[in-house]
């Protein structure tokens, strides 16, 4: 439930409402807006007399939130949520922001190299596994704390925002330390444990869609976050199990406007896990801005051949520079921009 307050509501009536709100046993969170003020009643278990808050001064329409995720929803909140980084990367606004970067963290070398590169293309967040989920067990599976270590020397190097992958609630803290962003993978969109603890951490979240999940369940995924207070939350849509085996997964563009329509959490797309098929990420991460995605996640390897993990859907440097050029113009075309990179800005300093 949503309690709407006037234009001219005094910070006297939002205190009463959410005190109001504690009393009946539930708990209230004020929502400032552009606008105006709205307290969100969570633990609404159906049977809330909405009569008495109604008649408080101040408010102006209790809004019953019809959606089964309630602070994801935009009947909570209208105004879309922009998730900012450390270095200024803001995702959610007009501009579309790209992340790059390795399947995983291999050395030094390979991370600085590719960083570099990325950097010259214009993308400002860096990505990079130092946790691995694999499929196999035998499998590389990561650097581990090194992996994290380089990654955070790769982002003092270049200015770069840091997003990598946080497997269990245990490491969360580890990854929040040397990361600016937290990736709850697809295998782990529906861990509980580990939402939580996310949700917790402080840093900003990037929550992958699950491998066979529903757009709702995504959305639920999501509810946990914004229900441990943290409303810093970027979907990912990064292909879903199809019945089809000319790529590894079916990227599902729909999902853009769907989230777009239901939420006001910035959703971007992963073509490279979307795909799994170097030929087929240009073209789908085209197609992901053409739907209105804030921004994307891509694969690029300093040398795809030798990758560790998922060398056969990483695009090689030049590809990326490539792509970049393009969404630059397809963004254009839809009335967006491609967030400048560290490049394109120093060279317009004055
Ligand atoms: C990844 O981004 O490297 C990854 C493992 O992605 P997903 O969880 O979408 O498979
Ligand atoms: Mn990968």
């Amino acid at each position: 439930m949503l309690i709407v307050m006037k234009h001219s509501a005094t910070q006297g009536e939002v205190d009463r409402v959410v005190e109001t709100i504690r009393e009946m046993g539930y708990d209230a969170r004020p929502i400032p807006g552009r606008q105006r003020t709205a307290v969100g009643l969570i633990g609404n278990d159906g049977r809330v007399e909405s009569g008495r808050i109604e008649g408080l001064s101040g408010v102006l329409e209790v809004i019953a939130v019809t959606q089964p995720y309630k602070q994801v929803s935009r009947e909570w909140k209208e105004e879309p949520t922009i998730v900012e980084l450390p270095n200024g990367a803001r995702i959610g606004g007009n501009e579309l922001v790209v992340m790059a970067g390795p399947c995983a963290v291999e050395s030094e070398d390979q991370i600085m190299e590719i960083a570099g590169l990325l950097r010259a293309s214009g993308a400002t967040v860096l990505r990079g596994g130092a946790f691995k989920p694999r499929t196999s067990p035998y499998s590389f599976d990561g650097l581990g704390e090194e992996g994290l270590r380089l990654l955070a020397r790769a982002r003092e190097a270049t200015g770069m925002a840091v997003v990598t992958e946080a497997l269990e609630p245990e490491s969360v803290e580890l990854v929040a330390d040397h990361a600016d962003m937290i990736q709850i993978g697809a295998r782990n969109m529906q861990n509980y444990p580990l939402l939580r603890k996310a949700g917790r951490s402080g840093r900003p979240i990037l929550l992958k869609r699950g491998l066979s999940a529903t757009i709702d369940e995504l959305l639920l995924a999501a509810e946990y976050l914004l229900a441990e207070g943290n409303d810093q939350v970027i979907l990912c849509e990064r292909g879903v199990r199809s019945f089809d085996n000319h790529t590894r997964n079916l990227l599902d563009l729909t999902a853009i406007p769907v989230v777009k329509a239901l939420s006001h959490l910035p959703i971007i797309a992963d073509p490279s896990h979307g795909t799994g098929v170097r030929a087929k990420v240009t073209p789908m991460a085209r197609a992901a801005v053409a739907a209105g995605a804030d921004g994307l996640m891509v694969e690029v390897h300093p040398d795809p051949e030798r990758a560790l993990s998922d060398g056969a859907q990483s695009l090689y440097p030049q590809e990326f520079d490539e792509l970049m050029a393009q969404i630059r113009m397809i963004a254009r075309a839809i009335g967006r921009e491609v967030a400048p990179g560290f490049e394109e800005l120093s060279a317009s300093a004055p």
